[in-house]
């Protein structure tokens, strides 16, 4: 959904102040006036800004009737005034975030795109949240939003809308009593607090969770729970870099701690 940017332009004077510095700057500028309340100023060179304020506690816009304004934006110890020395030139145009095209909307026939950790329509409020790993698949649900694949344990391909294909519904039918707790043998449980996790059905008595494999499952260790593929070398979070000491193609067991992962020859 569109929300409202202002731009003006015109020969300006510019003062930025901050703990007790402050300068001052004349010319012709393009002030941008974005709805987080971030101002930018721009005179006619390079992408960066020659004043702005990111994301302001608050800004005052005001204009007189002989087309000239003045906009003042505070933040914390920050001030930024630009004010026009003669007539200006002013606007309001309708932005959204930009990402990447991934469908049409259904609703409306907008445009969607992927952007911001959601998929979101251009031209209505639609929204749907994405788990962060989401890959956007070029399928179409019956609804008429774009599938993701997403991995947990086995890939997993689902409508955008949580409440047209439920992805945590998927990931229970698939994995909810597979595996046995290696401390007291009841079944895993699929659960959902703020992510997915399995625990142990003994719980209070037994205390056994996993954090659900980001990866594919490719069989069973020695100890009960399952065995997930390695991280590509590529990939560079901790657990990658704890594993690299083993051989990349070795599947190692979803508890990091288990005995029975090989360890390096
Ligand atoms: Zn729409
Ligand atoms: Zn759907
Ligand atoms: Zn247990
Ligand atoms: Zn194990």
């Amino acid at each position: 959904m569109t929300e409202p940017v202002h731009v003006y332009a015109g020969d300006c004077a510019t003062s930025y102040s901050a703990d007790g510095d402050s300068r001052r700057q004349r010319g012709r500028v393009v002030v941008v006036h974005k709805p987080d309340d971030t101002v930018l100023v721009h005179d006619a060179e390079g992408y960066q800004p020659v004043e702005w304020l990111t994301r302001a506690n608050a800004v005052h816009r005001e204009t007189d009737g002989d087309g000239g304004f003045a906009l003042v934006a505070v933040k914390d110890g920050e001030r930024l005034r630009v004010e026009s020395r003669d007539d200006a030139d002013r606007a309001s145009h309708g932005a959204t975030a930009a990402g990447t095209e991934v469908g049409t909307c259904p609703d409306c026939d907008g445009t969607l795109v992927r952007a911001r950790g959601a998929v979101i329509c251009l031209d209505c409020p639609a929204e749907y949240g994405l788990p962060r790993d989401a890959a956007m698949l070029d399928s179409t649900c019956d609804c008429g939003l774009p599938r993701m694949a997403v991995e947990r344990g086995a890939r997993f391909e689902v409508c955008v809308d949580r409440d047209c294909e439920q992805l945590d519904e998927a990931i229970r039918e698939r994995f909810d009593r597979e595996w046995s707790c290696p401390d007291c043998e009841s079944d895993l449980r699929v659960l959902r607090e703020r992510t997915l996790f399995f625990r142990c059905e003994g719980y209070p008595d037994c205390e056994t969770t996993f954090a659900l494999p980001d990866r594919e499952v490719v069989g069973t260790c020695e100890c009960g729970l399952p065995q997930v593929r390695r991280a590509d070398s590529s990939c560079t979070d901790d657990a990658a870099r704890a594993d690299s000491s083993a051989r990349a193609t070795d599947p190692r067991c979803l508890d990091s701690e288990c005995a029975e992962t090989p360890e390096t020859v």
